[in-house]
């Protein structure tokens, strides 16, 4: 079968929630993926972002199969002897006190947006189903009845009504906002992208992170960091809220937990916040299986032992300053921190930010726009600055081809 082949079955027999760019891949190696043609890509979008350690990385896919062949699912109605061992280890880099294992990033803000609940009644003293929660404007937390309630993307939320309510819509990078709201006693928790990755990679004013915690903790609030894309290594920090040097009163990782293996995702909290749940309120059949616990292990070594978040900080200055000095009427602005960057397109002669993927695609690059107009570029942090360099070869020769 060719490209064409396999992109129509998937059309034919699969819902049509995804607008794929048109490369059907086979296979993948550290920063590179292959098409079913044999053709060879960088990967600029790394599974957004899952796949920061690069593909198949040898170590990770070790922990995994080694791992399967033993035991893979027990579920939680029995202990497995990896489980504890995982949970130390994210105590332990973290500094929190416990860990909750979910499977996706979504499942993982669930969570986080049912411990804040729980802690607001049990432990604030807000009454019964008058909690709130405080988001911004422009989120992106996965796609959950409940979590599209919070977002202000019409292509996110729109026709899945009735939504959830509790939540609290603030613009983005506004702490005179935030503050007014968090004088309602009612507020229970601030959730925020350190970051917002989807929305098209907005990076907020320097001391944003920080004075909204301040904010929160002035208020009893807690501050949750949804680190789901920004984490582990992303941003040139292990976590993106490293910046400013807070520590979240609950932190949500997922996507890169698992190198891009299989689907994992955690919520990190301390005690008064962890125990508010109690056995048989909150799970997931296949949350802290042996593989997935494994296989986060190995992949978190990785980000440490090959120094993936110093290479994501040194090589994301150096993209963003060659993305500057391309000359091209097409590139509004380019921003990101680490390697997490996006170039702003402005549509000429009729060409926009799909067309510039499109030709990015044909030599040998890939990458997908987010929203319209904003192109994300976001490498595995294991590239190298040599294959960095080579890649933005390419972007560049992409640009003057397209002649503007
Ligand atoms: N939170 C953030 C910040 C994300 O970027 C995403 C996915 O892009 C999610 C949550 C949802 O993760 P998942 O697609 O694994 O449910």
């Amino acid at each position: 079968m060719n490209s064409k082949e396999y992109m129509a079955r998937e059309d034919k027999y699969g819902a049509h929630n995804y607008h794929p760019l048109p490369v059907v891949l086979e296979k993948g190696e550290g920063v590179f993926v292959w098409d079913v043609e044999g053709k060879k890509y960088f990967d600029f979008l790394a599974a957004y972002s899952a796949v920061n350690q690069g593909h198949c990385h040898p170590k990770i896919v070790k922990a995994m199969t080694d791992q399967a062949q033993k035991l893979a699912l027990t579920s939680r109605a029995f202990y497995n002897n990896v489980l504890g061992e995982w949970e130390e280890y994210m105590s332990k880099l973290f500094g929190y006190d416990k860990m909750l294992p979910m499977n996706s990033g979504a499942e993982a803000d669930e969570t986080a947006l049912k411990l804040a609940r729980k802690w607001a009644y049990k432990v604030k003293g807000i009454p019964q189903n008058e909690a709130k929660i405080v988001v911004c404007e422009g989120n992106f937390h996965g796609r959950t009845i409940t979590i599209i309630s919070m977002s202000s993307d019409p292509d996110a939320f729109k026709d899945y009504g009735p939504y959830t309510p509790g939540f609290i819509q603030i613009p983005y990078n506004d702490l005179n906002a935030l503050e007014e709201t968090l004088q309602d006693s009612n507020v229970a928790a601030f959730l925020v992208e350190p970051i917002q990755a989807e929305a098209g990679v907005y990076v907020p004013e320097d001391g944003f992170i920080k004075n909204a915690y301040d904010i929160c903790k002035k208020n009893n609030v807690l501050f949750i960091a949804d680190e789901v894309q920004t984490g582990l290594g992303r941003t040139g920090k292990m976590l993106a809220c490293d910046h400013e040097n807070v520590k979240p009163d609950i932190l949500i990782l997922g996507k890169a937990i698992s190198g891009g293996t299989m689907p994992v995702s955690c919520v990190m909290a301390d005690d008064d916040i962890m125990l508010t749940i109690q056995p048989g309120e909150h799970g997931s059949t296949y949350g802290g299986n042996p593989v997935a616990g494994k296989v986060a292990m190995a992949a978190l070594d990785v980000i440490i032992e090959e120094k993936l978040v110093e290479n994501s900080e040194k090589l994301g200055k150096i993209f963003r300053n060659e993305m500057k000095s391309i000359k091209s009427e097409m590139i509004k602005s380019v921003r990101g921190k680490g390697l997490l960057n996006a170039v702003e397109i402005t549509p000429v002669e009729g060409k926009a930010a799909w067309d510039v993927c499109l030709a990015m695609k044909e030599n040998g690059l890939i990458a997908k726009p987010t929203h319209e107009h904003t192109i994300r570029f976001t490498p595995p942090l294991s590239i190298t600055e040599e294959q960095l360099m080579d890649a933005i070869e390419i972007i560049k020769k992409t640009f003057n081809q397209l002649g503007i």
